[in-house]
């Protein structure tokens, strides 16, 4: 039956054809809410509704197997209903508090041949919540680093603190695997963004053949891509040619024409940010800031990297008030002190003179003394 205002039963049905009953009931008058224990959150609404949520961590790439499982579990504990968060959280709702308890402990028995979790309840208050991430190697086109597989070895790194609330404040991490950053990176505690560092390679045979040589250079952000002939093998292509100081390794243009392709075993790698939120609460939103410029692709396990991230996490936990995000931790102490805390080399190359001062920069923040 269609929802009420709807014009047209074209595309998706109605979101609010799937709305657990109580969620309906209330929808936009719930009075507040609050976190019972790790993983356990509790909304009551203006008529005295309750209804406890229940969340755990998934993988984000699943099988059809492992979904079905998933449903089992709605229809098992609560009533059909369940939903994934943007940080690909589960949430399952139930009616009472012991059967939010019951649910947490089956949902943390629930595990792989081996004993990793499959549905491990946490991911709430001042901890670290699941990684909010982009596609990688699996399924994007312009990916420097793989998603699912630094996510993994990052959550592998900092579980008690998914599972517990001994933070001084929320931490979420994201991931981008492009400066396209399909995954927030710009304004999280912490960051794990891939990026390119070579320009892109040209293949001049093909590229007439497989691309629109004015859109390719459209779209470029920064005017390095032109039009251009070039002999191959006594033959004369059109194609295109980069100003490669001007390039900035973006992918725009291989996005647009696949005969550009910029992926580099040796160039592609990770840079790590931190700082960045996006919630008023104490303070204004911030961007994230570039702390560590460049770490090499290390699959399966990414160690470097998540020494990085787990030296930045454990510093903040030991060292920060209560209630102080990562990045206002930062200002306080002063960024000198950052660094130095964190065992992390500030480098010229983390200072960005980008002109427009829209953009936070080392040299602008007045955290910084150097
Ligand atoms: Fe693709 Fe970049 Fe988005 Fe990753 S961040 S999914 S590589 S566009
Ligand atoms: Fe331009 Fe980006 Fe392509 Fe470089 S990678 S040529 S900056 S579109």
């Amino acid at each position: 039956k269609p929802m009420e205002g709807r014009v047209s039963d074209i595309g998706p049905r109605h979101f609010g054809e799937y709305l657990p009953p109580v969620i309906k009931a209330n929808f936009g008058k719930w009075d507040y809410h609050e976190i019972i224990e790790p993983g356990i959150l509790l909304h009551v609404a203006q008529s005295g509704d309750k209804t406890y949520t229940v969340r755990a961590g998934t993988a984000r790439l699943m099988s059809v197997t492992h979904l079905r499982e998933i449903c089992a579990i709605a229809d098992k504990f609560s009533g059909g209903y369940v939903r994934f968060t943007t940080r690909n959280n589960l949430e399952f709702q139930v009616e009472t508090e012991e059967a939010a308890k019951e649910l947490k402990k089956y949902l943390n028995d629930q595990k792989f041949p081996g004993g990793a979790h499959k549905f491990p309840v946490g991911g709430t208050g001042a901890g670290v919540t699941n990684i909010v991430h982009t596609q990688g190697w699996v399924h994007c086109h312009t990916p420097a680093t793989d998603a699912s597989g630094t996510v993994k070895a990052t959550m592998d790194v900092v579980f008690d603190d998914f599972t517990n609330m001994k933070l001084p404040a929320p931490v979420r991490i994201s991931m981008a695997c492009c400066l396209n950053m399909c995954g927030a990176v710009h304004c999280s505690d912490i960051a794990i963004l891939g990026i390119h560092r070579k320009p892109p390679l040209i293949d001049h045979k093909y590229l007439d053949n497989l691309c629109e040589i004015p859109l390719a250079v459209a779209a470029c952000p920064t005017g390095a891509v032109r039009p251009s002939k070039v002999e191959v093998d006594g033959e004369t292509y059109k194609t295109v040619a980069i100003k490669e100081e001007r390039c900035m390794f973006c992918g725009n243009c291989y996005t647009m024409c696949p005969s550009l392709p910029l992926s580099d075993g040796e160039g592609d790698g990770i840079a790590i940010m931190v700082g960045g939120k996006i919630s008023n609460r104490i303070t204004k939103p911030a961007f994230s800031k570039v702390v560590v410029p460049y770490v090499p692709n290390e699959p399966p396990r990414w160690p470097t990297m998540t020494k990085v991230i787990k030296k930045i996490l454990d510093t903040y936990a030991a060292d920060a008030n209560k209630y102080e995000r990562l990045g206002d931790w930062a200002n306080r102490i002063g960024w000198e002190r950052f660094f130095e805390k964190c065992d992390l080399p500030f480098t010229e190359h983390l200072i960005d003179d980008f002109r427009d001062p829209a953009y936070y920069t080392w040299r602008q923040t007045t955290q910084f003394k150097w």
